[in-house]
């Protein structure tokens, strides 16, 4: 196939540098030349004796180019569920991966050239992955955890969380012997990563408590790491936060209410963090037009303001944040909300534009482990390009709304964006159905 010439576009490389004009040329799934405008030896000539060059020329003179956005909080293989009690009791293996299969597309057709999912249903991930990767499915490149580890407490789904074993996205081990021996298990059926969840509830507290010890996810780290595999951790509050960058966690996703001895251990560390504000912020600012149960939203953007404060004291202190939109639940739909990171870290920790994108390309390819392939628009790394319609330093927000995205190419290959959007009629037996609203008493019918 010829190269592809992008020529006369506005280029956001994702290096943190401002934008300049720049022709881009994408051959073999590579990017091959960053050049001036009209300098690209892939152009040829171009005099009309001489005829047109060997390069296919797409103008996207007056448009912005920018690296392919990198979602690293996904759970692609959830389907959606509008409660715990469906995503526990109601999915089965076939059916759940069918669904994922149709949804992964719409989170490549949202800009996502790479997702990271840090943990999912059965052992559907690895096998979705794989499945992209050979062509078999379309969707962005994908690392992929299986179940997300837990102590016999539990996590955020309270008693659904069964003694032992698995149940939904979680896999109950109930002492070191269990942490090894799931950590292993997971990287040989196919894990890129492997996730802890190290605060869960209890029915008699408010909030989320540390359900590890830091002995323990030392015992989970140590056994990853021998194993050349990253860990990632679950932690919504300060002790939890700081434990896991002790025991050598490497990705911290919402470090809720970090304090300062959290912080420090983060610094020390290494971990990076993805604060993962987006299902707070769209339970809190549209989950009444949904019609989400959900009450005390205030606690939500209470979590998002404190939690923004430690964050942006991270970011000056040198820690990459990343984004992340827990995309899969039905308060984050599959294709929508992959860009609203960007979109909080402008608005709540202050972060620029530019700055912003930065975290949701380069530092997304950096958590992948992928950042000499991807995350920037640089000689030599795969062709992952978005090219939308304005200046997203202007209004990042832009970077959310499909309508504005002119192409993209994922690994090189252009996505047809044209095509309508998936729709789906619901799936037997998928929701939760309540028999009715209120009890039938005695005296409601029969005055
Ligand atoms: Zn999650």
């Amino acid at each position: 196939m010829a190269p592809v010439l992008l020529r006369g576009g506005s280029l956001i490389d994702g290096t943190g540098a401002g934008p300049r004009r720049a022709d881009v040329v994408i051959d073999d799934g590579i990017i091959t030349e960053v050049a001036e405008p009209g300098s690209s030896v892939a152009a040829g000539p171009t005099s009309s004796e001489k005829g047109p060059g060997p390069a296919t020329v797409v103008d996207v003179s007056g448009l912005t180019v920018l690296p392919g956005l990198i979602d690293t909080h996904t759970h692609v293989t959830l389907g959606e569920p509008a409660s715990n009690d469906e995503l526990f009791f109601h999915r089965q293996p076939a059916l759940a991966t069918l669904l994922a299969a149709f949804n992964v597309g719409k989170i490549l057709r949202a800009g996502v050239t790479s997702i990271m999912d840090v943990d999912g249903l059965f052992d559907i991930g690895p096998a979705l992955r794989d499945a992209i990767a050979a062509g078999l499915v379309e969707g962005p490149t994908m690392k992929s955890g299986l179940y997300a580890l837990m102590t016999a407490v539990g996590g955020t789904a309270g008693r659904m969380i069964p003694g032992q074993g698995t149940a939904g996205y979680a896999e109950v081990t109930r002492n070191r012997d269990e942490m090894v021996t799931a950590t292993r298990r997971q990287i040989k059926d196919g894990a890129d990563l492997v996730k802890i969840h190290v605060t869960g509830s209890v029915p008699t507290r408010r909030g989320e408590l540390q359900v590890w010890t830091l002995d323990e996810l030392k015992t989970v780290v140590d056994t990853a790491h021998d194993l050349d595999t990253p860990v990632v951790a679950h932690c919504r509050n300060a002790g939890s936060t700081r434990d896991a960058a002790r025991a050598g966690v490497d990705i911290i996703y919402h470090a809720s209410y970090m304090d300062d001895e959290a912080l420090e251990a983060v610094v020390e560390s290494g971990a990076l963090l993805g604060p993962v504000f987006t299902f707070l912020a769209n339970l809190a600012d549209y989950g009444p037009k949904v019609g989400s149960p959900v009450t005390a939203l205030d606690v939500f953007r209470n979590e998002i303001e404190s939690t923004g404060r430690m964050m942006r004291q991270a970011y000056d202190a040198g820690v990459p944040l990343i984004c992340g939109s827990e995309s899969g639940f039905i308060i984050t739909p599959y294709g929508h909300w992959h860009a609203r990171e960007m979109e909080i870290f402008v608005e709540v920790l202050g972060l620029s534009p530019l700055e912003a994108i930065t975290c949701g390309t380069r530092n997304g390819a950096l958590a992948m482990g992928e950042l000499d392939r991807t995350g920037t628009v640089e000689v030599g790394k795969r062709a992952d390009i978005l090219v939308v319609d304005g200046d997203p330093q202007r209004d990042i927000s832009l970077l959310g709304d499909r309508s504005r995205f002119k192409r993209l190419y994922c690994r090189g290959r252009e996505v047809d964006l044209d095509r309508p959007w998936p729709q789906r009629p619901p799936l037997p037996g998928e929701r939760v159905v309540p028999w009715a609203a209120d009890p039938l008493t005695w005296d409601l019918v029969r005055p």
